[in-house]
């Protein structure tokens, strides 16, 4: 059966480089998923598998970070424009892009899942013509998006191993879902569909990210430790304004609470248990010259080793906020933005993946387990099926980059998701195998 499930994997290699390509040129960003998911979802119901989508697979309770209505909208017209299917994206409206996709093999047996994103990156693709996907024409089409992550590749991964699978179930037991996550960058979408229930009732969960620490083609990571947990946060100072010359004793300074604030996040003590990191990426603030800023905004994140050493970060940021207010007689808001639980794969979840990348030969590098270091929100998503005594990982596949993540030159040698995509499926009938 793996000789199968590889010939089988191979035989997709001409599909998936056409719909990474589709997908690459269509590139969007968290919560306007709306061609990406429609895609997805169509070709999902064809294989045979049930989907549950739109508000039944968000909670909109925990959607963070979402676009305004009206670019929600916009983007609902362009994605019907380039092909969506406009019924589908009506029923994704306000940005229920996520959905999975399940396939029920026997009552007994293991329940697993895959966890694929589907965001792009805020990034302009960069026009150099020596750019692959400039000379070849599937260059981003959607201004200011890019797939610059390889979020393009995991949505074409999960719709080819979902086809393998469907054609090799009856030697399967249990059954399998196939999770598709928006707004994986800024850590938005997996809560959202966690608390709808996208890992309830789930034994084995398996995410998986092209590239990232797996250096090269011929390197495959089997598990990683030391996601971190992390918390995004909008804060907006309000204070008063006043004339900065005549009466600036009336006015309070929304400006000075957010530089003290800046400054004292980032004296945020230590902590001896672990790793903790904080961010204030950006402050604006004022009006004018002449006026005393009313208000200030900071967007900022917190980071720990653990999710214990995250809500640390969380406490004390939140008393810097509020005693910089103070100070200058300002009042504040905060608004979490974004978030993601600290993970570690689980040790026998390694042992299959193990045991699956011995059966594909590209690669000659196999690692079992890094230390990540990074936030994913996969690791709410692996952590909660810990939680309710299931076990997960995360595999790194290695691929030849022609430029890193986020960069606005980021390619890769596509031949390189087949033996992704073999690991996969191998792994799959591993775990599931009658
Ligand atoms: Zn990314
Ligand atoms: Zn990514």
């Amino acid at each position: 059966m793996i000789e199968k499930i590889k010939t089988l994997a191979k035989e997709k290699e001409n599909d998936i480089i056409k719909c990474r390509r589709d997908l690459h040129k269509h590139p969007e960003p968290g919560w306007t998923e709306f061609r990406t998911s429609s895609i997805a979802q169509k070709r999902m119901a064809e294989l045979g598998y049930t989907i549950t989508m739109g508000e039944k697979a968000n909670n909109k309770d925990y959607m963070m970070g979402v676009p305004s209505e009206e670019v929600l909208k916009e983007n609902q017209q362009r994605a019907i424009s380039q092909g969506a299917d406009a019924a589908v994206v009506e029923k994704m409206t306000h940005g229920y892009t996520g959905f999975w996709a399940d396939m029920k093999f026997s009552d007994d047996g293991p329940h697993l899942a895959f966890r694929f994103d589907m965001d792009s990156n805020d990034v302009t693709e960069t026009s150099d013509n020596n750019h692959r996907p400039n000379k070849e024409n599937f260059a981003s089409v959607n201004k200011g998006a890019m797939h610059a992550c390889g979020h393009d590749a995991h949505v074409s991964l999960g719709l080819a191993a979902a086809e393998i699978i469907a054609k090799i179930k009856d030697s399967l037991k249990g059954s399998i879902r196939f999770i598709f996550q928006p707004a994986e960058e800024g850590l938005r979408g997996a809560m959202p569909m966690i608390k709808a229930g996208a890992c309830d009732g789930i034994t084995h969960i398996i995410g998986m990210h092209i590239g990232f620490q797996a250096g090269d083609s011929s390197t495959v990571i089997c598990g990683a430790d030391k996601f971190l947990a992390s918390t995004k946060f909008d804060v907006t100072f309000y204070g008063k304004q006043a004339h900065a010359g005549a009466y600036p004793e009336e006015g309070k300074n929304a400006l000075l609470a957010a530089c003290n604030a800046a400054l004292n996040l980032h004296a945020i003590s230590r902590n001896g248990k672990g790793t903790t990191r904080i961010n204030v990426g950006k402050l604006t603030a004022g009006e004018g010259r002449n006026v005393i800023p009313a208000t200030a905004e900071l967007i900022m994140e917190t980071r720990g080793e653990t999710s214990q050493l995250n809500d640390y970060m969380v406490e004390e940021t939140k008393r810097i906020l509020e005693a910089s207010a103070l100070m200058e007689g300002c009042t504040y808001s905060i608004k979490t933005a974004g978030g993601s639980s600290s993970g570690q794969s689980s040790k026998e979840m390694i042992e299959f993946v193990k045991e699956a990348v011995k059966y594909v030969p590209e690669y000659k590098k196999i690692i079992e387990n890094v230390s990540f270091g990074a936030g994913e929100d996969y690791a709410s998503m692996m952590s909660y099926v810990q939680e309710h005594n299931g076990i997960g990982t995360y595999i790194q596949a290695g691929i030849d980059r022609y430029a890193g993540h986020h960069n606005d030159y980021f390619d890769f040698d596509e031949k390189n998701l087949i033996p992704a995509l073999q690991t996969a499926v191998i792994s799959a009938y591993l775990i599931l195998k009658k």
